[in-house]
């Protein structure tokens, strides 16, 4: 595991460089889903501060018995009915992507007297097998969004497809890019397009490459996943 964080904090160095970004400004996401918690644990050791689940359950199971209070990253689909159980525990949200949600955190949120950070998560390759919104429904969505003064809205986040060549998902994340740059000139209150959560094992450099500065890596840190 330290081999493989070493080999991937080259890579995200790199692809920073190469376009021009300091590394530090790369936040690395550790993917720890079905991974146990002393695997977590060591991985914290080596430096990791940054955890992504993407199931209730398994964050309630392990948020105890992980040392040192990383920052907690809900990555995954979110039920409406499973938000009170994580609100006081996640620190950022990726996969915001509809209203009953919204409404749903903001009811929350007002309960814990808390603000919710949140991305939207967009299906930029419209994949009908994926969550999110199409691109085009991001900006109606916001216009929502800014309606539910504890959602604080930090940026966007997109799965792209699996390719077996990256190349070919490029332009998935320089649409996310894009959008991203057009909502920071809208300037509408309470949203900050702060982060871009994309690039996955097979996919990050480019991601990074493209503006990325939130990868979320799973398989490459702690091997493939037995479910
Ligand atoms: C599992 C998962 C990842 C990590 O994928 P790897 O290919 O193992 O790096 C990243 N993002 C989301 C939303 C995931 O569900």
């Amino acid at each position: 595991m330290k081999a493989n964080l070493e080999e991937i904090y080259k890579n995200i160095e790199q692809a920073a460089l190469k376009t021009g970004r300091s590394p530090e400004d790369i936040t690395l996401i550790a993917v720890t889903k079905t991974v146990d918690v002393d695997v977590i644990n060591e991985a914290i050791e080596l430096g990791v501060n940054n955890i992504g689940e993407s199931r209730v359950q398994e964050i309630l199971r392990k948020y105890d018995l992980v040392k040192d209070g990383p920052t907690w990253h809900m990555i995954g689909h979110l039920q409406t009915n499973k938000v009170k159980y994580i609100i006081d525990k996640i620190d950022l949200i990726h996969s915001l992507d509809r209203l009953s949600l919204a409404q749903e955190l903001q009811k929350r949120a007002q309960q814990h007297n808390i603000f919710v950070n949140a991305l939207i998560q967009v299906n930029i390759a419209e994949e009908e097998s994926k969550y999110g919104l199409y691109g085009d429904a991001v900006i109606p969505f916001i216009e929502e969004i800014i309606k539910y003064p504890k959602i604080k809205i930090k940026g966007l986040m997109t799965i792209a497809p699996y390719a077996e060549n990256p190349e070919e998902i490029r332009y998935v994340f320089r649409q996310l890019k894009e959008l991203s740059e057009e909502l920071k000139k809208r300037e509408y209150p309470n949203v900050e397009m702060k982060y871009l959560s994309m690039g996955m094992t097979n996919d990050y450099k480019i991601a990074i490459e493209e503006g990325s500065n939130m990868v979320r890596i799973g398989t490459g840190i702690f091997g493939r996943r037995s479910y």
